[in-house]
């Protein structure tokens, strides 16, 4: 079994960024790593593919379905989500314990149901973590932004906002609310977060 990072802690929590599908938990984490490249976002195993642009084991470990559930079945994720009923995502696990244990803070950004599968896994595997929920500024902004993603059917979109209404309410679940009013202002109050905990200069 893993080594746990609770007995030799140098840093602070693992930071999970969670939020509703389309808020923009992808920009305002790459904008952070822009600004701050002392962190060190996980990276993400997929069954999706590539985007134009998108690079194996850098924006994502591209994987077969076969691949996927074979690590799945080894318990080599700290969690897994099917995501929009069509790809696997998962945070692989032996990369997150070794950042933390090294003290260098560790970032993961992931859907609602996989920060609730790292909910349920914390306790058992020792880990300190710190749930960040990022929150549109409105319910109508969230819209705005499904609707300039999608390229679906009215049914579809229509099934999309209620899912956006379901995922907003989740927001009590969680540590910490940032609104994603401006990508930078967000960026600034996730590091602010990541600062706290690991003792860094907050640059302000
Ligand atoms: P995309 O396919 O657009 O890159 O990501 C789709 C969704 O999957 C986003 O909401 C993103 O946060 C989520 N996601 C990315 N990696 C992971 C992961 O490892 N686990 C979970 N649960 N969700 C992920």
């Amino acid at each position: 079994a893993a080594a746990t990072p609770s007995s030799d802690r140098r840093g602070g929590r693992l930071v999970v960024l969670t939020g509703p599908t389309a808020v923009g938990k992808g920009t305002v984490e790459a904008r952070l790593r822009a600004d701050h490249p002392e962190v060190w976002v996980s990276v993400s195993a997929t069954t999706r593919a590539p985007r134009p642009g998108e690079r194996d084991g850098v924006n994502y470990w591209f994987m077969t379905d076969e691949e996927f559930l074979r690590r799945e079945r080894d318990g080599l994720f700290l969690e897994t989500a099917v995501v929009h009923g069509l790809a696997h995502y998962g945070t692989p696990l032996e990369p997150v314990l070794e950042h933390m244990r090294r003290g260098i803070p560790t970032i993961l950004e992931i859907d609602l149901q996989g920060a609730r599968r790292v909910k349920e896994k914390a306790l058992a595997l020792g880990l300190q973590v710190v749930y960040v929920f990022l929150a549109p500024p409105s319910f109508d902004d969230l819209a705005t932004r499904l609707r300039k993603r999608g390229t679906e059917t009215q049914d579809q979109m229509a099934r999309r906002l209620e899912t956006a209404r379901v995922e907003l309410a989740a927001e009590s679940e969680f540590d910490v609310t940032i609104v994603n009013d401006d990508v930078s202002r967000a960026a600034d109050a996730l590091w602010s977060v990541i600062a706290q905990e690991y003792g860094l200069d907050r640059q302000d």
